[in-house]
């Protein structure tokens, strides 16, 4: 029989819901046509596909025609800063060095082909991005492309994005922002937020890996990033996933219904965990802006000295939980993360990124914090 876990990384990916599951397995067997083939197959298929990014836009209140359906977040992020600056022309990029590599490798590329010039605003030891800064990067260098994610993955921390929407706007700027760890965990009025690029990812809210969308405002229009079809009004090349976009579209549907109940029980957690960790753990520090404003989902905390850092995880999966140590995108091996290495953190402690979902109990969160203060002694 399998172990069972105790599932605490559900800012690097979450189980599907069972309503994802069901509504992909019925596309998978009704809905197999190509939806660029003009016959019924094909023709059922695009009404399902429609129907997905008229549902997804009214919930996110952009048009259906400014979303288009790629292959996740790290797809849409290249794809909206390569298509600023080869098709609409912008030089002048300014972002932090906590965003996420989907963000800073793109960007840092461009910048070494001298494509653009990359300005980096300051961020303080919370990893607040500072708005002074902000404010005085873009009256000096115009026009300019903004990218500040919304949450950050590994902090928790959270942008406010309608203030440097508004800021932008006044200095003539464009504002992308990295949307993949908050659509599905707030209702998002896009127009309102005034950002003119945003991405997702439906497998960080309960939806199939592979899919996600950007979202494209203000009638901008770039080369698609992946070339070699017609797809998606010509934004993005490649046969639609059709089943998993059903499926995304059905995991923020059931987001969307539970939104109030998850956040209640979820940020519950957050703070039963907090509380836990002192009482515990002696010298356990919160990093980020754990008291200011910080996403109910995700919790960063480094431990006391005299752990081994590279030791912490595999001791913690042999006890079944799993977490990950700063971000754990695209490996398991312990690097110093970027991140709290930006904020100043001290990256020789142990860090762990706890992440919850509406799946965790309280009791999970006392066994993690059980096993944590037994390694800390
Ligand atoms: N942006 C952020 C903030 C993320 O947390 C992630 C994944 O961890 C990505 C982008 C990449 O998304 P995807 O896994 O869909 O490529």
């Amino acid at each position: 029989m399998r172990k069972r876990l105790i599932y605490l990384d559900h800012a690097a990916s979450t189980p599907m819901d069972p309503a994802v599951i069901e509504e992909m397995a019925s596309c998978m067997e009704e809905h197999f046509g190509n939806p660029s083939s003009v016959h019924e197959a094909g023709r059922r298929a695009r009404v399902l596909l429609e129907q997905a990014r008229r549902k997804v836009a009214a919930m996110l209140h952009v048009a259906p025609s400014e979303l288009f359906f790629c292959s996740g977040g790290t797809e849409a992020n290249n794809a909206v800063l390569w298509g600023c600056a080869r098709d609409l022309g912008y030089k002048h990029f300014i972002t932090a060095a906590i965003e996420h590599p989907a963000v800073l490798q793109p960007l840092n590329r461009m910048a070494a082909d001298q494509e653009i010039q990359l300005h980096l605003v300051d961020i303080d030891k919370l990893g607040r991005v500072s708005a002074d800064h902000l404010a005085r990067l873009l009256e000096q260098h115009k026009p300019a492309v903004v990218s500040l994610m919304h949450a950050n993955n590994e902090t928790a921390n959270l942008l406010p994005v309608k203030m440097v929407a508004d800021l932008c706007k006044r200095q003539g700027a464009l504002f992308h922002s990295d949307t993949v760890q908050t659509v599905g965990k707030y209702h998002m009025n896009m127009q309102q937020l005034g950002m003119d690029f945003a991405v997702a990812s439906a497998h960080k809210f309960h939806g199939p890996k592979g899919t996600g969308f950007m979202i494209v405002r203000n009638g901008h229009f770039f080369q698609p990033f992946v070339q070699g079809g017609g797809q998606e009004r010509n934004m993005r090349a490649g046969t639609e996933n059709v089943c998993a976009i059903a499926g995304l579209a059905k995991a923020l549907e059931v987001a969307h219904e539970r939104m109030e109940e998850d956040q209640r029980h979820i940020g519950a957690l957050k703070e039963a965990c907090i509380r836990l960790l002192k009482e515990q753990i002696t010298g356990v520090r919160f990093n980020g802006d754990v008291e200011g404003s910080s996403l109910h989902t995700i919790l960063n905390i480094s431990l006391p000295a005299g752990i081994d850092p590279e030791m912490l995880l595999p001791r913690l999966d042999m006890a079944g939980i799993c977490v990950s140590s700063g971000s754990a995108c695209a490996s398991g091996a312990h690097r110093g993360s970027h991140v709290l290495t930006a904020m100043g953190v001290d990256t020789q402690l142990p860090s762990l990124r706890i992440s919850f979902s509406r799946y965790n109990t309280l009791s999970e969160v006392r066994q993690l914090v059980d096993v944590l203060s037994g390694i800390a002694r």
